[in-house]
Formats: C-alpha cells, sequence, structure tokens
C-alpha cells in the first residue's frame, strides 16, 4: 500500500514530468538512502554548505556555487546578492532601500517567476517589443534593446529567462551588461537536460545562474542551485545561513564566505525562510553526482519504447497520437494525443484526474485540443493503467 494512503491521499500517475505541483523528480534509491543516512548526525551547516559549493562550482566551471530551496528561491537570493554586494547594511534593509533596484528583462519572458525577483526588492522594468507575437512586425527583443536601457544610476541587473532559443542570445545580453558593469541573473531552472547545459550556460559569463534540483537533475523536490561569481554566491549565502552566532565565534570557512571582505556580520536575511536542510544538500550532491553519470540518450530511448507501448494500445482508439521528438538526443519525446477541440482537451483532463488513480497529462497545448504524455516520471507498472485511462476517453 502507498505511504500516501495512510493519510487517505492518493499516489497520481504523473504523466506531466517534473513538475512542483506533483511533487517533482521521482529520486533514485541512492539519494534517498544518501538523505536517509545524513539525516541521523549534526553537522555545521555552514562548512556543509561550503563543501557543497565547491564541488558544485567544479561540475559548473564557476568560481562558487549555493544550494537553495528550489530555484525560484535562487531567483530571490541570487537579486539580493546583485543588490547588497558586499554591503551588510544594505543585507539588512533588503527588500527596501537598495539604491539602484531596478532589473531589466526582456518583455517577451516576463513570467510568473518575476516575483521572486521582485521580493527581494528589485523592480522589473521591460525592455524591447516583441512584435512576432503581436503580430506586428519581426522584429523580437533585442541585444541593443539593453543597451539604450543601461542607465547605470538606477539599474541594478538584468534578469533573463534562458531558452535554447531564446533570442537575443545570453551571450550578447550578458556582454551588453558587463560592458556597463552590471550583473545578469538567468533563469535557467528547467534547461537539463541537455547535460552540457550545467557548464554551457554558466561559460556564457552570466554572473549567477539559476538551476533546479528536483527537475531532470532528480534531486530533492525543494532544491535548486545559484551558482556564479564566489563575491555573488557569498553574498547570497549569508541572506539565507543561519546568524544567530556570536561575532567572536563565528567563523565560516574562509573559501565559502571571506570575511575579511564583508564589514561585520549581518543577522537574519531576507532569505532566512529558505533554509535547506544537511539531508537535502546531501541528496542534492548525489544526485547531481549520478546525474553526471546517467546515460540521458539511453534514458531517452526507453522512455521512446514506453511511448510506443502506449500508442500501439491507443492506436485503435478514436483519437490520433503523434510522437513529438525533441530536437536534443539526450531529451526525451512526448506522445501527443489529439482529442479534437479545447472544451473535449478540458473535459478529458478533468475525467483523468477524477480517476482511480488519478492521472495527470501535460497541459501546455489543451487550446489545440492536444494532451500531452511526458514519460520521465513514469514508473513501467503505471504503462498500463495509464493506457487504459486513456482508451476509455
Ligand atoms: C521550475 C521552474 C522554476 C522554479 O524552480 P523550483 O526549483 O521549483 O523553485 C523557475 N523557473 C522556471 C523557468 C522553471 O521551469
Amino acid at each position: 500500500m502507498s505511504i500516501y494512503a495512510r493519510w487517505n491521499v492518493a499516489p497520481v500517475i504523473n504523466a506531466t514530468g517534473t513538475v512542483t505541483r506533483l511533487g517533482g523528480a521521482i529520486m533514485s534509491p541512492r539519494v534517498v538512502e544518501a538523505m536517509s543516512v545524513a539525516a541521523r548526525e549534526s553537522v555545521s551547516l555552514e562548512a556543509l554548505h561550503a563543501a557543497a559549493s565547491a564541488r558544485i562550482a567544479e561540475i559548473v566551471g564557476t568560481e562558487a556555487a549555493l544550494v537553495t530551496s528550489g530555484a525560484s528561491a535562487a531567483l530571490t537570493l541570487g537579486t539580493a546578492a546583485i543588490l547588497a554586494g558586499r554591503n551588510v547594511a544594505r543585507m539588512q534593509r533588503l527588500p527596501r532601500g537598495a539604491g539602484a533596484a531596478k532589473f531589466l528583462v526582456a518583455r517577451d519572458q516576463r513570467n510568473g517567476y518575476d516575483h521572486a525577483v521582485r521580493l527581494a526588492g528589485a523592480r522589473l522594468v521591460e525592455v524591447g517589443y516583441d512584435e512576432r507575437t503581436s503580430g506586428a512586425g519581426v522584429r523580437g527583443v533585442e541585444a541593443q534593446d539593453f543597451a539604450d536601457a543601461m542607465n547605470p544610476e538606477r539599474v541594478a541587473g538584468v534578469f533573463y529567462v534562458q531558452r535554447s532559443d531564446g533570442r537575443p542570445p545570453l551571450a550578447e545580453v550578458v556582454n551588453v551588461a558587463h560592458r556597463h558593469f552590471r550583473s545578469v541573473l538567468v533563469d535557467a531552472a528547467a534547461e537539463l537536460p541537455p547535460k552540457r547545459n550545467l557548464r554551457d550556460i554558466p561559460a556564457t559569463g552570466a554572473d549567477l545562474v539559476c538551476f533546479s534540483g528536483g527537475k531532470v537533475i532528480g534531486g530533492p523536490q525543494g532544491t535548486g542551485i545559484l551558482c556564479g561569481h564566489g563575491e555573488l554566491v557569498a553574498s547570497a549565502a549569508l541572506q539565507m545561513l543561519d546568524m544567530d552566532d556570536h561575532p567572536e565565534l563565528w567563523s565560516p570557512p574562509e573559501a565559502f564566505i571571506p570575511l575579511a571582505r564583508h564589514h561585520g556580520m549581518p543577522r537574519h536575511g531576507l532569505g532566512r525562510g529558505f533554509k535547506v536542510s544537511k539531508e537535502q544538500i546531501i541528496g542534492l550532491l548525489v544526485a547531481l553526482e549520478e546525474f553526471l553519470e546517467r546515460d540521458l540518450v539511453a534514458e531517452a530511448q526507453a522512455r521512446r519504447d514506453w511511448l510506443n507501448t502506449l500508442a500501439e494500445r491507443l492506436r485503435s482508439s478514436r483519437y490520433r497520437v503523434e510522437m513529438l521528438e525533441s530536437e536534443h538526443e539526450e531529451v526525451a519525446p512526448t506522445l501527443a494525443l489529439h482529442v479534437g477541440s479545447r472544451a473535449a482537451a478540458f473535459e478529458c483532463c478533468r475525467r483523468l484526474r477524477a480517476g482511480d488513480p488519478p492521472v495527470y497529462v501535460g497541459h501546455a497545448r489543451l487550446a489545440d485540443g492536444v494532451l500531452l504524455i511526458n514519460a520521465s516520471c513514469l514508473r513501467e507498472e503505471q504503462l498500463q493503467p495509464l493506457g487504459e485511462a486513456l482508451s476509455l476517453l
């Protein structure tokens, strides 16, 4: 019996993917075991954070890294780091009184995670025009739009949401920002796989990059990574850690938080509520090392095989199925089920969610009358009940 059933909660068939609202990735036995062992001893969180920083930084190729409570928290802490830098008095005042507190963002990159940036006290200023979406022309936001808006007295940095086909490309935006001595904070939460993005995105020179730990990396759902410039990562760490120690006794690992560079010891910062536990840090480290070794091409092929089995089963249903291949071989395909209209797609979703067991499918294309089947969080024994639920639609 499922442990969730003890509290009268039905586990679901997740054909959506590693989304937070369904609990993110399924963790491997090695990750779960490491967390369980880690939970049984006490440890200095600062020392553990410093060790994790060094290891993750080595993996992603940056000066430093911080395990955060998710990519969204990493965005807030990254913003706070850019706003306060080494200035302890500023850390204490955030989210108010940050001085130059504006972040530039491409107009077509605005999204719900904006809130994570605004939470630290930054104001978002949109730049450029998205003439393709509005139908008014052929141009989108361009690097020059950032340059034109780069008023150094008012602008603290740039918030950039990474996509493989994002325009203008991150490297161009970094270039413009650095010409004006401003920092770039990148949301790359879900940009894995491909695996190489772990290094390639930071290698653009972006000052801070955020990844989600609980998506394809397969770490604890409540973890993320903030990586980049050492001084900014130290600022983010200072604004997250528990600061209730005597200044005379406090001695964080020098390589992680260089004390001589900070004037004084801040009190609990803006990120104190974003704590990560020792078990989560260990879980993320083990998951990340496992992620490096995983054969993502083989995993994608295994998922393709499952989806083919499912497609075979649905061939006699009244709906057309279509395999949607991704552009990268490490990214598994998804199966599209064409159910007709938007209204039919919503009705199918409702019926699937109300089923026993409840089934959640990808809902990004319901407006086109399409249900998406993503196999990344499925278990093999769920293929049969999933096929049955779908064939009954
Ligand atoms: C998932 C996601 C986030 C949030 O990541 P968490 O680790 O759940 O906090 C932020 N931005 C984008 C684009 C995402 O896809």
